[in-house]
Parts: structure tokens; C-alpha cells; sequence
């Protein structure tokens, strides 16, 4: 189990070390100005049950943040109790039955590399540093999701602080309505989750990656052929396009295709991206690498390294899709034209999620995904880029199906996260186990109709 650096306290505004208490919890260094009165960082569970009564107490709001990896920072509000439970990092993993208990402050490569000693998996965020409290939460298209389900659909059980500050378990037999609003209400859920229980999977025997990088000038002809074979692609292979403003190796504007792949063998996983060797857009790569065995951890710090730069100020915004790429090839290619300097990305996903999934709250997917991220270096004109984002994706709302919560940014742009019916119930229970609104709900919401 990996401890905390620092043993965690309270601190209120104006105090020495507010400031680093609050902003220091963010991944993206955008200053949101919003600031709580008072940040308790909670050590154990015991801390979070106490830090919830003070605030009901006290008739404080309450904002929650595990690994802080909100694009919006959502977790960072005016006013109220910012309860921070990045030091609730427990890993206990049972081998026999094939389940682990974790903390929500847990980060995604802390998990991996725990089950990776027992041969065992587990679909986390694709990135090291991100919590797995949140990802949980709002769903979490993880590592292999397509194949084994989302991060949520493989939660057996939680541990939650209500509003009241009482701990109960939620599971399909317990509480089902609080377990079921746990999986997909991800930033506007109305408890603290203090454990998370997994099931986990067998490790795929290969894990690799196949690559080829085309210049930003075949747009077009790449998305088209990407959108058409996507239906096609084993849910074993997360093939997928990052729009790179210094693309792998060319060094310049260019599209990174690339197909993480988990299978049973070497065999089996070049069969699987093959559709990428004998692509007919493969002649017109600049670089085309075979398939390569990878450890998921290098893969999961190389994303860090290359593209999800900390020290900077990101925005996100998304959208689902469900038509065929052709009439949205102008918008995109305006996106291409209009995109900030590196590490700003653009990520095309093809999703082509199972015909269903058990009943949760998480209810929107689709086809395909466009996610636009803005990250900002030192130096560069923030004003100049900020909205870049939120602008293209209100400009193609007629062709989203929604979007979803990993890179949402409510706050600016309202939009559907979970289907109409959902939405009323996620309320009911909402009214249920937090009546007086003590947990901040989603910074922005569109109501129970449209996109
Ligand atoms: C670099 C990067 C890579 C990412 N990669 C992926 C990916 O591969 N797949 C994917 O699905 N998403 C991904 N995301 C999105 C990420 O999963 C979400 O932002 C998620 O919310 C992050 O969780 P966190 O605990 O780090 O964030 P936090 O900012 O701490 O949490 C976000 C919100 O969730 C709620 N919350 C968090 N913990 C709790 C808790 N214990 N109890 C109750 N509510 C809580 C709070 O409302 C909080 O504001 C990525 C984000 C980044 C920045």
C-alpha cells in the first residue's frame, strides 16, 4: 500500500497553505478562482465520517475530490468543505476470488501495478496519475473496457458516507438504488465513497500496441477508412486517432493511429490489427511500426509524457456520435486548422460499445467519440484558446448524442450525460439520501430533454 506523502489537516481560507491545499489537489494548473472556506484532508474513514457531520453541522456545502483529475475541477467550488480523500490509498487484493478493496485515492498505475502481481487486471483510467475515485464514479472507460466493460461495471460494492454522516455498503442486494446512481453519476454523486470493491480479471497474456502516423493533409481519407472499419475492429483492440499538433516522429501536425490490443497471444493480437497493416490508407503513412509488446505501465506513463503534460492549463469538452463521419469532415477539419499548440490533442474513438449493459446510471454511448483537449504551456495566450474546445463542440451539438463525463466541462456547455429516465431517477435517489443538497450536484446540467 502506498502512503500519502503528508500526513493530511484542515486548513480554512486565508491560512498558510490554503492556497497549496486546494489548487495542489488539480491536475490542470488553470486557477478556477472558486475557493471553499475550509479543506479537510481526510486520513482515514473515520475523518470522512466526522468532516461530513462538521459540515452538516455547520450547513456547509461539501465537494469531494480522490485524484483531482476533473478537467472542470469540479471538485473545486465556492464556498463550503473541499474533503480531499487522495490519502484513502488502501490496496488490499484478494487473489483466491479474484477481487480487490481500494481507497478512492488510489491512482490508476498504483492499482495496476498491484494486480499485475497476482496476474490479474483491471480496466483503469489510461493514464498513471488518475483517481480511481473519479473515474469509478462517472463510469470509466478504461484499459480493455471494450472487452471486459467499463471501470463501473465491474464495481461489486461500495462503502459510502451519506449526507448524515453515517457509513452504509451498497451493493445490487444493498442500497441498490445508492449503487446504482454510483455507477455513472461520476461528479454529482451525493455521498463519499470511501472503499471501492473490484471484481477483477485473469491479465490478458499480450498486451501490445501497433501504430502508424499519417500528416494532418490526409485527414480526411484517414477518418473516412477509421469510421468505416470501426464496427469491424475486435472489442480486444482499442483503435483510436490522436490528432497531434507534433505528431510521433514527424515532429509535426499529424494524426498518431494507434491500437492498443489485449489477447490471449502474439498470434492472436497481430490478427486482430491487421486491419491497420493492409489498411488502404496504410500508403499514405509516414511511419508504420509493427505490432510491439508493451507493459501496460509504460504505455500508461508514456501518454503522460507525450501528451498529457502536467504543469498546465487544460480544457476539455466531447461528444458522442452516432452518424457516419462524412458531413462532420469539415467541422473537423476546422478543428485541425484552428488547434492550440502541443500538448493540445484530439482524440477520434471508436467505441462500438456492447448491444447492452446491466442497469446503471451511466446510459449514454455511442458509436464513436470526439474529445477536444486544450492544454495550455507556460507563456501561451490563454485567452486566445481557452473557449478553442467548448466552441467546436457547440458548433456540431446538432450531430452530438451526448457526451461523456470523463472530459466533461458542464460548466461551460451544458449536455446530456445519462438518458432522460435516468436523470429522474439519479434525482429521486438524490432527494433520498442527500434531502438538504449537502453535496454539490453537477456544475451544469442540461435538463431531461435534448442532446
Ligand atoms: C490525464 C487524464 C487522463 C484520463 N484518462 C481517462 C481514461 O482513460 N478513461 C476515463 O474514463 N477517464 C479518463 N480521465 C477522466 C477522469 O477519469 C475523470 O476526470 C475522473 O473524474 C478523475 O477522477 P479523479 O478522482 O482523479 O478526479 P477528481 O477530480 O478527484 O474527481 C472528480 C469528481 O468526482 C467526484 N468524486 C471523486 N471522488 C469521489 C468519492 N470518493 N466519492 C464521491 N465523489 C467523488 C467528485 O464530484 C469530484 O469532483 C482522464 C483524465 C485525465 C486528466
Amino acid at each position: 500500500m502506498k502512503s500519502h506523502p503528508s500526513k493530511g489537516r484542515v486548513f480554512r481560507r486565508g491560512e498558510a497553505g490554503f492556497e497549496q491545499a486546494v489548487l495542489g489537489t488539480s491536475f490542470t494548473v488553470r486557477d478556477p478562482v472558486r475557493r471553499p472556506h475550509i479543506v479537510v484532508q481526510a486520513n482515514d474513514v473515520y475523518e470522512v465520517m466526522a468532516a461530513v457531520r462538521q459540515a452538516a453541522q455547520d450547513g456547509m456545502h461539501i465537494g469531494m475530490c480522490s485524484g483531482g483529475h476533473s478537467w472542470a475541477q469540479n471538485h473545486i467550488r465556492e464556498g463550503g468543505m473541499m474533503l480531499d480523500l487522495s490519502r484513502l490509498k488502501g490496496i488490499e487484493v484478494n487473489s483466491g476470488n479474484a477481487t480487490a478493496i481500494i481507497g478512492p485515492g488510489v491512482l490508476a498505475g498504483e492499482l495496476n501495478a498491484e494486480v499485475v502481481k497476482h496476474r490479474l487486471f483491471f480496466p483503469t483510467a489510461h493514464a498513471y496519475t488518475v483517481g480511481m475515485g473519479g473515474f469509478l464514479l462517472q463510469g470509466g472507460f478504461g484499459w480493455n473496457s471494450r472487452n471486459v466493460g467499463m471501470g463501473c461495471q465491474n464495481l461489486i460494492g461500495i462503502d459510502v458516507v451519506l449526507a448524515d454522516g453515517t457509513l452504509v455498503h451498497a451493493s445490487e442486494q444493498e442500497n441498490a438504488d445508492l449503487f446504482w446512481s454510483a455507477r455513472g453519476a461520476g461528479p454529482g454523486f451525493f455521498g463519499v465513497v470511501v472503499r471501492f470493491h473490484l471484481k477483477l480479471h485473469k491479465r490478458p497474456s499480450f498486451i501490445g500496441l501497433k501504430t502508424q502516423v499519417f500528416r494532418i493533409q490526409h485527414l480526411e481519407q484517414v477518418l473516412r477508412w477509421a469510421d468505416q472499419i470501426g464496427p469491424q475492429v475486435s472489442p480486444k483492440v482499442e483503435f483510436q486517432i490522436v490528432m497531434n499538433p507534433k505528431a510521433l516522429l514527424i515532429n509535426s501536425h499529424g494524426m498518431e493511429v494507434v491500437a492498443p490490443v489485449m489477447a490471449d497471444s502474439w498470434s492472436e493480437a497481430r490478427e486482430l490489427v491487421s486491419f491497420m497493416t493492409h489498411s488502404p490508407v496504410r500508403k499514405l503513412s509516414s511511419l508504420h511500426l509493427p505490432l510491439i509488446p508493451m507493459s501496460l505501465e509504460f504505455m500508461m506513463k508514456a501518454g503522460e509524457k507525450t501528451l498529457f503534460l502536467s504543469n498546465t492549463r487544460w480544457s476539455a469538452d466531447n461528444m458522442w456520435m452516432n452518424d457516419p463521419i462524412e458531413p462532420l469532415l469539415p467541422a473537423i477539419r476546422r478543428i485541425a486548422d484552428t488547434q492550440p499548440p502541443h500538448p493540445s490533442h484530439v482524440l477520434w474513438l471508436n467505441w462500438n460499445g456492447p448491444a447492452s449493459r446491466p442497469d446503471m446510471a451511466f446510459s449514454v454511448e455511442q458509436r464513436t467519440y470526439l474529445a477536444l483537449y486544450c492544454g495550455l504551456g507556460k507563456g501561451v495566450d490563454e485567452n486566445k484558446h481557452v473557449n478553442w474546445a467548448t466552441d467546436h463542440m457547440k458548433a456540431l451539438e446538432s450531430w452530438s448524442r451526448g457526451i461523456q463525463l470523463a472530459d466533461e466541462n458542464l460548466a461551460r456547455r451544458p449536455a446530456k450525460f445519462v438518458s432522460d429516465a435516468n436523470m429522474t431517477r439519479l434525482d429521486q435517489a438524490r432527494a433520498k439520501y442527500d434531502p438538504q443538497g449537502r453535496f454539490h450536484p453537477w456544475m451544469g446540467r442540461l435538463a431531461t430533454q435534448g442532446t
